[in-house]
């Protein structure tokens, strides 16, 4: 099938690699000259697990190409995915702009009909907006599709391969056909297409959204009580998550959720809730719990030493999760910021993010070849990402490096006893600390 993808981010360009991966023919479109340049080179421009392997892979087999031009893409195209940013506006709604103002182009450059499939994250109305917006210039018959994407950077080559599920909301029996056919090569070990309404696929996503920053959140209040009452955190979750009903994921507790899906997503839907009359309290909680969450190891770092100015902090993760190079909302940007502003410097190393946390810090702080070398003479370490290769890390080597052994773990990755025979000060998220 012959497909053009607008938008080549993390979400677009593992769709336009993946689809091509399936014998499509694939044209991606992006705004962006330089990031288009360097595809045309080979050059992956995002870090995501595989997708060089496969990018490469249907460059060499002309099942990929990229371009600038919209009307190259649409020209190309039977069926138009959006993967246009939806970011958050400045009332916390998703801003629209992106998608629309594409929207209005395909309207004027379509000559024959056109499925336009929708994978951006958007309110509940958008395919009726988008709609709208093609026929009023359009000559020619199209369909607008729903299609939410639920790939998880870190592991959006696997995910998008081997969905758990795919969401198509279409009222056309056109464009659902069209649909199935597509992505039946993604589904064949049985996972559904599951085939609804344009609106309440829109919903699904931030409804999923939401409900998994709602996990991590409740998990977080949990820990903190944990930590008033003298609990282990880790204990009441394997307790808790051995219950089918609750489950094992997405119960481990930190210093909050980040990311460019999360904190906007929760927020476009509360919105989108006011805008009808309605309040969402869980998800007011949800916001305010995991905003101070993110800083909620500076208040601790400040009890330790009393003042933190002058001191030096070695960081160690920057990406707002393991195995991605983003650091959209990430928490270690707003527990650098704290420390900044209380006078610490600081010396950072993350396995990806580094020149991404560069473009955003500048010479603030003072960039690591290794994990180790972010250690030398600081005064202490704080952990903000989870990366593989910090789980079991040389202790004495940390011991030797740092100039007293101290750790504040934003993603509780060590085992507390074990920290503390090593003579270690180890604070950590909702477990009993070692002072
Ligand atoms: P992104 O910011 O990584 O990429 C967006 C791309 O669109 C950029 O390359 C940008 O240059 C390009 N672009 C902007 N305006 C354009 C235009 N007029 N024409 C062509 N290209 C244009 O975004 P993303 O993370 O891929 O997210 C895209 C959408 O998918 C968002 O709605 C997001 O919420 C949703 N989503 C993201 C994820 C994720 O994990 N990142 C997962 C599911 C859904």
């Amino acid at each position: 099938m012959k497909i053009a993808v607008i938008g080549t981010g993390y979400v677009g360009l593992v769709t336009g690699t993946c689809l091509a991966e399936t014998g499509n023919e694939v044209v991606c479109v992006d705004i962006d000259a330089s990031k288009v340049e360097k595809m045309r080179q080979g050059i992956v421009p995002i870090y995501e697990p595989h997708l060089d392997l496969l990018f490469e892979r249907n460059i060499k087999a002309n099942r990929l190409s990229f371009t600038t031009s919209l009307e190259e893409g649409l020209e190309h195209g039977d069926i138009i995915f959006l993967a246009l940013p939806t970011p958050e506006d400045e009332d916390g709604s998703a801003d629209l702009s992106y998608v629309l103002g594409v929207s209005e182009e395909i309207g004027k450059k379509i000559k024959q009909y056109k499925v336009i499939v929708d994978k951006s994250t958007v309110p509940v109305g958008t395919s009726e907006k988008v709609h709208a917006v093609i026929a009023e210039n359009a000559i020619c018959e199209f369909d607008v599709v729903s299609n939410p994407e639920f790939l998880r950077e870190g592991f959006a080559v696997d995910d998008f391969l081997k969905p758990e599920r795919i969401v198509v909301g279409s009222s056309s029996d056109r464009a659902t056909e069209l649909m199935q056919k597509l992505y039946r090569p993604f589904v064949r070990s049985g996972n559904p297409i599951i085939v609804m309404d344009e609106k309440s696929a829109e919903l699904t996503k931030y409804a999923a959204n939401s409900f998994l920053a709602t996990k991590i959140t409740f998990m977080n209040e949990i820990a903190n009580y944990c930590e008033k009452v003298g609990a282990d955190v880790d204990k009441v979750r394997v307790g808790m998550g051995t219950d089918s009903r609750i489950g094992k994921r997405f119960l481990f507790p930190g210093i909050g959720y980040g990311g460019s899906c999360f904190p906007k997503d929760v927020k476009a839907l509360q919105k989108a809730g006011k805008e009808e009359d309605y309040d969402f309290k869980i998800l007011n909680a949800v916001i305010d719990v995991n905003q101070k969450q993110k800083t909620i190891l500076l208040p601790k770092m400040d009890d330790y030493f009393g003042d933190l100015s002058g001191k030096k902090i070695a960081v160690w993760g920057l990406a707002f999760k393991p195995e991605t190079d983003d650091i959209r909302e990430a928490p270690s940007i707003d527990m650098m910021n704290g420390l900044l502003e209380k006078g610490a410097s600081l010396s950072v190393f993350d396995p990806e993010a580094m020149p991404n946390i560069k473009r955003k810090f500048g010479e603030k702080l003072s960039y690591a070849d290794s994990m180790y070398a972010a250690l030398k003479d600081a005064d202490a370490l704080l952990i903000c990402t989870e990366w593989s290769i910090f789980r079991t890390p040389d202790l004495n080597k940390i011991k030797d490096l740092l100039k007293s052994p101290v750790i504040f773990d934003g993603r509780n990755l060590y085992n507390v006893n074990d920290l503390q025979s090593e003579g270690f000060t180890y604070i950590s998220i909702g477990r009993n600390e070692i002072r």
